[in-house]
């Protein structure tokens, strides 16, 4: 579900050491439903606050209002009339009926779609029918004449609203909601005398207790300043306009957290990743969130983690970056904080990914070296990230990471394992030139084993799973190099068992093997001498080449003097025909592809044995190894002078090709005990 916009961010996703989230609909599910709310009723002797329960937790229009154990008639309490006539009215969102799907789906936001439901299950006036339209909602009381929308910098929206024929007595009013703290600045009435301090102490409990309430405020103006006086195109001027409001209740949503969400931060804290909860909703309801998804321990002190956005203003530059550096929580945060937080990970070296959807998260999203869009969000966040999750979800992220991770992985295998093997194939031709030995391989069998052989399995590796501690091990530095010292000098034991065991297994067939010409180590390394038999040297006194005398005679004292030694009969009896026999070469191409066929099985993972993965983990390489092993039983003759080989031969290859596999699983043990 994450959508890679920009490819090499794909890199950049595996040395994420912080991931910025946003909380409603990442973190939790966005399934809103209002479960409390409270209104003030006039009761003898001093007015009351009273708290409803709302039943039914889906967008299905089905639940009751209840007080204290008792169904409540809506209609009945002229607060609840208010309130429903602020949630119906002030709201541009709907609830339809999915018939295929046989349920109720929101239509537009998720905050709004929660008071749409509300409205229906309060039912003030008695309407028989459920799934009212968006007129019906209304309840013919109001005519909506215009809204202003909601902002993140004034957290609230209002819809400017004149009663019909049917509807209350007195002129235009404007009704609003939303956060608490905002809303209730900007009260200067309530219907029944309250105060401020007790409204947010109800608020607050709201937030805090099990479930964790996200809580609107809603509110309403009775005298609204007159539209012709309004600049309706200017929004940072909206707030100016929902003022001298009455307040008239607070209603608390339940959004539960995302059940997947408690893992992926346990995962990431493992793979030592800071996750930091930037929201716009409440500190003390985001805390409560935080502490069910675990980005909080359960006891653990809040203090020096969690800010407000106001809060964070007020302190210094360097106490801001302090803060950065140790927080975990932003709450009723406004966009530009992101693009705050993000520059301060910046300075402490932080590789940051940041989510936002709206456009005005988007110089973060720009700023952030990960920068992810919600698939819900606007197009201009997406267009400035560089992922986009399909699904708005927060796992989807770290499984990113993780994919992100196990790419890096693998394209490190992929280049590791190309290098090891020409280091293997170098340390072959280097051991046949310097010992002197017949040529093992011939360049377009090199040539061939490059290409084919080897290029097949290192694709392959491409599709290599992710290593099972991929996300225990702390994120890679971003300059951290493809290639150590101690995987330079692992890469360079493997290089050099493969070489040698190339140039042995000709050598095994020269000398060991029963069916070969048994010659001793001294015939082999001077083959050349028992070619120059073939040269006429009879008769020739051999000291002729001591002679000094001609400077240019130099090389062939040097050539030719061994061979004409080389008469003194060290290879009577053997047919120097056998140093251009096929089997040799056989010998030494089929360990040499046997042996990358191992390799290419020890670079499934870095670090892990291959007890741990073992290689059908990985089909697309085993697909691999056996096209390039059928390719090598099937190359032409003629082109590589290659010959087929006996089942003792065979059996021989794989002795000497196999214990490559234990070598890397001891280098592997090494570096999983001591260098990782
Ligand atoms: P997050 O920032 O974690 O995605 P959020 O929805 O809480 O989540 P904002 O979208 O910035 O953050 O909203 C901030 C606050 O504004 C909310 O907590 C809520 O009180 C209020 N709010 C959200 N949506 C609306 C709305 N449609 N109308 C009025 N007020 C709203």
């Amino acid at each position: 579900n994450a959508i890679v916009r920009s490819l090499p961010s794909v890199e950049t996703l595996g040395c994420t050491s912080v991931i910025c989230s946003d909380k409603t609909g990442t973190l939790t599910t966005n399934q809103m439903s209002v479960c409390r709310m409270f209104v003030f009723a006039k009761t003898d002797p001093k007015p009351e606050t009273t708290h409803y329960e709302i039943t039914g937790s889906k967008y299905a229009p089905e639940g009751e209002v209840f007080l204290e154990g008792q169904k409540v008639e809506c209609g009945k309490q002229d607060a609840l009339i208010e309130l429903a006539h602020i949630c119906a009215m002030c709201n541009d969102s709907a609830i339809d009926y999915n018939e295929h799907k046989n349920q109720f789906e929101k239509v537009g936001e998720a905050t709004e779609t929660a008071l749409t439901c509300l409205v229906e299950k309060m039912n003030v006036y008695a309407t028989s029918k459920m799934g009212l339209s968006k007129k019906e909602l209304g309840m013919g009381m109001f005519d909506k004449n215009f809204t202003l929308e909601f902002s993140r910098d004034r957290k609230s929206m209002s819809s400017y609203v004149t009663p019909t024929k049917n509807g209350p007595p007195g002129g235009a009013r404007m009704f609003v909601k939303g956060a608490p703290e905002g809303v209730l600045d900007r009260c200067t009435h309530v219907r029944v005398g309250k105060n401020k301090e007790e409204i947010m102490k109800h608020t607050a409990s709201y937030g805090t207790g099990r479930d964790t309430l996200r809580c609107l405020a809603l509110a309403t103006c009775d005298a609204p300043m007159s539209p012709k006086e309004m600049d309706l195109e200017d929004s940072t001027k909206f707030i100016r306009y929902e003022n001298n409001l009455t307040f008239v209740g607070v209603v608390g949503m339940l959004d539960p957290p995302r059940t997947e969400v408690f893992d992926s931060i346990q995962k990431c804290r493992k793979a030592g990743i800071r996750v930091i909860v930037i929201t716009g909703d409440n500190k003390a309801t985001a805390e409560a969130i935080c502490r069910r998804i675990g980005v909080f321990g359960e006891t653990e002190s809040t203090h020096g983690k969690s800010f407000t956005g106001r809060e964070f203003d007020d302190l210094s530059v360097e106490a801001q970056r302090d803060a950065t550096k140790r927080a975990k929580l932003f709450a009723r945060v406004e966009p530009f904080h992101k693009q705050k937080i993000v520059e301060y990970l910046q300075m402490d070296g932080e590789i940051s990914a940041m989510t936002g959807d709206g456009v005005n998260d988007a110089p973060a999203l720009k700023k952030a070296e990960i920068g992810i869009a919600m698939g819900s969000g606007t197009a201009v966040a997406k267009t400035a990230s560089e992922m986009v999750l399909a699904d708005d979800n927060f796992s989807s992220i770290v499984a990113a990471v993780e994919e992100g991770r196990a790419i890096y992985n693998n394209m490190k295998q992929f280049i590791r394992y190309l290098i090891s093997s020409n280091i293997g194939e170098v340390v072959s031709i280097f051991l046949t030139a310097a010992l002197g030995l017949p040529e093992a391989l011939i360049p377009v069998q090199l040539l061939w084993v490059n290409l084919v052989t080897d290029g097949l399995p290192a694709t392959a590796l491409g599709f290599n799973p992710p290593d099972l501690d991929i996300m225990d091990k702390a994120p890679r530095g971003t300059r951290e190099p493809l290639i150590s010292g101690w995987l330079f000098f692992r890469y360079m034991a493997i290089g050099s068992y493969v070489g040698g065991a190339t140039v042995g297994a000709a050598a095994w067939w020269f000398m060991a093997y029963s069916k070969g010409p048994q010659l001793n180590y001294y015939q082999l390394t001077h083959h050349m001498q028992c070619l120059a038999e073939e040269q006429n040297f009879a008769g020739i006194d051999c000291k002729i080449f001591n002679n000094p005398k001609p400077m240019t005679m130099a090389l062939s004292v040097l050539t030719h003097q061994a061979q004409c030694l080389a008469q003194e009969s060290r290879f009577e009896g053997i047919d120097c025909a056998i140093f251009s026999h096929p089997k040799p070469m056989t010998m030494a191409l089929s360990v040499l592809v046997v042996i990358e066929m191992c390799n290419a099985m020890n670079s499934l993972s870095e670090n892990q044995s291959l007890i741990a993965m073992p290689p059908w983990k990985n089909v697309w390489l085993i697909g691999a190894i056996v096209l390039s092993m059928s390719l090598h039983f099937f190359i032409l003759h003629k082109v590589f002078q290659i010959t087929n080989l006996t089942l003792e031969e065979w059996f021989a290859v794989i002795k000497i090709s196999f214990p490559v596999l234990l070598m890397d699983e001891v280098l592997k043990f090494v570096a999983r005990k001591y260098t990782d």
